[in-house]
């Protein structure tokens, strides 16, 4: 499954990925970590 994400800044569709992707409107290097959606960071399971 492809899913496109937009760069926050410019919203320009961003390219490459999955970790890193890069906009080619202002150039700029967006970490999948940085979008507020569709991609969560592996994080450690918290114990209950
Ligand atoms: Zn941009």
């Amino acid at each position: 499954m492809k899913t496109v994400n937009h760069c926050p800044r410019c919203h320009h569709e961003l390219d490459e990925g999955p970790i890193m992707y890069r906009c080619a409107n202002c150039r700029r290097a967006v970490y999948a970590a940085d979008l507020d959606h569709e991609y969560v960071a592996p994080r450690e399971p918290v114990a209950a």
